[in-house]
């Protein structure tokens, strides 16, 4: 089947001195990995080689058995994601953002309204120069692409229990492996678990206060977010080093 899409390159791998094989974020589509003959060379139908956070309209041919690597015939590139370079903060949030996205799709599961989101926090990233703001954008990112992909942690009630005064009087946990806030009651049950302060519960209960939060609350909430990613891949995301 012949498709035509929009689509973000979120990872590429040299196959051969002339080749590449691509990971591909399709609006449409999800994400695709496909095929890219001969894009090393210097005339090719890509307009040069692809890199990550390439952008443009893409076609590509898929195999009716699945399973197989779709063949890219087309990517017409569009100078639009290039900027990320001149801020190494900067560049490593977008390549973070990239890896997780690549990491937790699933092949040809298409979420057109994260591809919309992961659009809007490159264009808003390249925008942007003061670290706070671009971890803040980073952050929100990160949890969207947890509700889009039905990871949503539970942030309103125990996970446990279901009482829902959690983070108020008492010492309140996070855990990882149930996806949730812990009460006071029964955190004793999830080794696991990180403390969670009210601010930074606060924070994540209402992320439209992220870009107005301070470097070191960010820093406290992107930590929390790495422990989480590293729990559900079951090992540290490559960019976390970068962060948290
Ligand atoms: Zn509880």
């Amino acid at each position: 089947m012949r498709i035509k899409d929009a689509a973000i390159c979120l990872r590429t791998v040299n196959y051969s001195e002339t080749s590449q094989v691509v990971t591909l974020f399709t609006r449409e589509n999800g994400k695709v990995a496909a095929m890219a003959k001969g894009s090393r060379r210097i005339k090719s139908s890509f307009d040069g080689p692809i890199e990550v956070f390439s952008f443009g309209e893409v076609m590509f041919i898929t195999k009716d058995f699945g399973g197989q690597l779709a063949m890219l015939t087309e990517f017409s590139q569009q100078p639009r994601f290039r900027g990320f370079q001149r801020n190494l903060y900067m560049l490593n949030a977008a390549l973070f953002a990239a890896e997780l996205t690549e990491r937790f799709l699933e092949d040809h599961d298409p979420h057109p309204e994260l591809f919309d989101k992961f659009q809007k926090f490159l264009e808003t990233l390249q925008q942007t120069n003061a670290e706070s703001e671009i971890l803040a954008w980073l952050i929100l990112y990160q949890l969207r692409l947890l509700e889009e992909t039905g990871l949503a942690p539970m942030l309103d009630a125990c996970v446990n229990c279901g009482q829902t005064r959690v983070g108020t009087a008492h010492p309140t946990y996070f855990s990882s492996s149930h996806n949730g806030l812990l009460c006071a009651d029964c955190e004793m049950a999830f080794p696991e678990k990180r403390l969670i302060d009210t601010s930074m519960l606060n924070i994540l209960q209402n992320p439209a206060k992220l870009p107005k939060t301070e470097m070191k609350d960010l820093n406290k909430i992107e930590s929390l977010l790495i422990y989480h990613f590293t729990e559900l891949l079951h090992k540290p995301p490559k960019m976390a080093k970068y962060f948290g």
